[in-house]
């Protein structure tokens, strides 16, 4: 494990802004320099800059960048920006990305960008390609690593962080040895004071924001305190859950079940809890189980609904592991990769459906709340 605090410092620099002046000569002896800046106000927004000096009539600007993420299409974004119809020597334009306006991006995405410019006479003049690190820059962050897991952290001491990748390794190893599923690629964890000062650090955060994940980004943002650590705990091992489950399943045609993405995480936060027991308890002793068939759609708002569906999902998935073991579901991560449809790829590991696995589960959990 190693501990820093360059990092700060190493984004503080870039922050800065890179400033790359790119001189070039067409053959007609015209000069035309491109100077960008780049300036970040996490997490609202980056504002791109250019300065440009010219002997020549500029009539085309364009900002080009690409979002480093996880992506089945590498998408370049290209800005259109406004150019004075007249000449001038000197002149800057610039864009700004508001993130209100398309959502957060998480702290450390790096955003690659470059600009080109084209003459009156159609030659065309371009930037080298730059990057932009997107930090958040509020907090002196520190860091812990250990296998692919980065935990970044500002608040309390060696031994907190310690506490929390401890969390982070062992819902990673209760996964691998329960489901075959690991991570494939780092991941990088924000722990924040507070929800609150989570909520600061997220557009659009919603009030009961506790943790977000963005999975396509390998990222996770945390508010975690010592008075709800125990909270934290399961939260994070929750997150650094779906992180993994995306890992072994995203593909460009189909996602996962929700109650099979629920399910993972819950499962590796440890035993369920309580609370949940005691929807999942009533709803079979009432016979207002959900069905499997319906929880693979987002989760209903409603709050006994919402407790009963994460509940449900959890013991699906405790009974898969149980009945059928680890190979077997890893065997179905593995198929869901491929793009699989959540019949096939069912009848494919488990030789049942969606309405064989909710008649065999539903037996199951009676079995244990009706005896
Ligand atoms: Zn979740």
């Amino acid at each position: 494990m190693i501990r820093k605090t360059a990092l700060v410092i190493l984004s503080l620099v870039l922050m800065m802004g890179s400033f790359t002046p790119i001189q070039i000569q067409s053959k007609s002896d015209t000069v035309v320099k491109l100077i960008p800046s780049v300036t970040t106000s996490f997490p609202d927004s980056i504002y791109f800059k250019l300065d440009i000096e010219t002997d020549i009539l500029i009539t085309d600007i364009r900002l080009h960048y690409i979002v480093e993420r996880e992506s089945f299409s590498d998408v370049t974004q290209e800005i259109t920006v406004g150019v004075p119809m007249s000449f001038q020597y000197e002149m800057s334009v610039y864009w700004t990305w508001d993130m209100r306006t398309t959502g957060s991006l998480p702290s450390g995405t790096v955003v690659r960008y470059w600009w080109t410019a084209t003459d009156i006479d159609n030659n065309l003049y371009r930037t080298e390609p730059l990057s932009v690190n997107f930090d958040d820059n509020d907090y002196d962050w520190q860091y812990l690593n250990q296998n692919n897991v980065t935990i970044y952290w500002y608040y309390g001491d060696d031994n907190f962080a310690a506490d929390l990748m401890q969390t982070s390794q062992e819902a990673l190893l209760r996964l691998e040895e329960d489901t075959g599923a690991y991570l494939e690629s780092p991941v990088r964890i924000y722990i924040y004071s507070s929800s609150y000062a989570l909520r600061e650090a997220i557009v659009f955060a919603k009030e009961w924001t506790g943790g977000v994940a963005y999975p396509s980004y390998g990222v996770i943002a945390i508010g975690i305190t010592r008075s709800n650590i125990e909270w934290g705990r399961r939260a994070l091992s929750h997150e650094i859950a779906h992180l993994v489950t995306h890992q072994m399943t995203s593909n460009p045609y189909n996602s996962i079940p929700v109650w099979l993405n629920e399910g993972i995480s819950m499962y590796a936060e440890g035993e369920l809890e309580k609370d949940y027991e005691n929807y999942l308890k009533a709803a079979v002793i009432n016979g207002s189980l959900i069905s499997v068939r319906s929880l693979c759609s987002p989760f209903s708002a409603y709050s006994d609904k919402s407790y009963l569906s994460y509940a449900e999902s959890y013991s699906i998935v405790a009974f898969l592991i149980e009945k059928y073991g680890q190979q077997k579901i890893h065997q179905l991560l593995t198929v869901f990769k491929t793009g699989s449809t959540y019949d096939n790829a069912l009848l494919e590991v488990y030789g049942f459906d969606l309405a064989g696995l909710n008649r065999q589960w539903q037996n199951y959990i009676t079995g244990i709340y009706i005896s």
